[in-house]
């Protein structure tokens, strides 16, 4: 069982008795529009499926463990907001919350966090690179914008014309397929939109972006065998991650 929130707490006092390293995994997503096709939940169910996977690869490893927190399905998530279904939270809340967890945790010998955010606006990342430099040393963000992981991921990804496109549409069908309707999936165009550009001229919202029933990218190429792919490649980074935090 690799989820905290599904142990007692005898469970986890045993667990934490063997003497195994262990390391915590808090994914993080948001509550938002993923094109007509994808569920709100798109960026928590990525998070928590990368958080899921990893702590399942370490399961039989002699010195690192890994559990998963209860996940943050709300984030800093504004461009969304003029379709239903965006809920944000602002980054001092986010911030202050993703701190506190943190000391929570570390007050009773459980530091070493590693956060695993999929939601990719600004605001948000810079966010969790400012949490985690407060929250201190034992504490990183698997930060997937940083050049060094975009380029491990697929082309979508590293277009930046990615949202609730080929990519995290994939994703979502490696792990809940039941929460695509395909024939809506389908029937959707390719909307190419380099969104880190359009940001950088200062458009904050979808709708401005040209990001009419907000996504972009290739939904329509979305496959479950890519998904796994990803997942596999997004689990590797993870576990890298862990690994590091776990050795400090
Ligand atoms: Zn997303």
């Amino acid at each position: 069982m690799s989820d905290l929130g599904e142990l007692t707490y005898p469970d986890l006092e045993e667990l934490l008795q063997n003497g195994l390293r262990t390391v915590l995994v808090l994914p993080l997503g948001a509550t938002e529009p993923h094109g007509p096709h994808a569920p709100l939940e798109t960026d928590t169910l990525i998070s928590v499926g990368i958080c899921r996977r990893a702590a399942e690869r370490l399961a039989d490893d002699p010195e690192v463990r890994a559990l998963v927190l209860p996940p943050l399905p709300y984030g800093v998530t504004r461009y969304g907001a003029g379709f239903p279904g965006a809920v944000s939270i602002g980054e001092e809340t986010l911030r202050a919350l993703v701190v506190e967890v943190a000391r929570s945790l570390a007050a009773q010998g459980l530091g070493r966090i590693v956060l695993v955010n999929s939601h990719f606006e600004p605001e948000q990342v810079r966010t969790l690179r400012e949490a985690v430099e407060e929250a201190g040393e034992s504490v990183r963000l698997l930060d997937l914008t940083r050049r060094q992981n975009a380029e491990r991921l697929t082309e979508e990804f590293r277009s930046g014309s990615c949202h609730a496109g080929r990519y995290e549409t994939s994703l979502v069908l490696a792990d809940q397929p039941e929460l695509v309707p395909r024939d809506r999936m389908d029937t959707l165009e390719s909307k190419m939109i380099d969104m880190p550009a359009a940001i950088a001229a200062g458009q904050t919202d979808f709708m401005a972006m040209g990001m009419d029933r907000a996504y972009c990218g290739a939904p329509a190429e979305a496959t479950a065998e890519e998904g796994e792919q990803t997942f596999e490649l997004l689990t590797e980074l993870l576990v890298e991650l862990v690994r590091e935090v776990a050795a400090c």
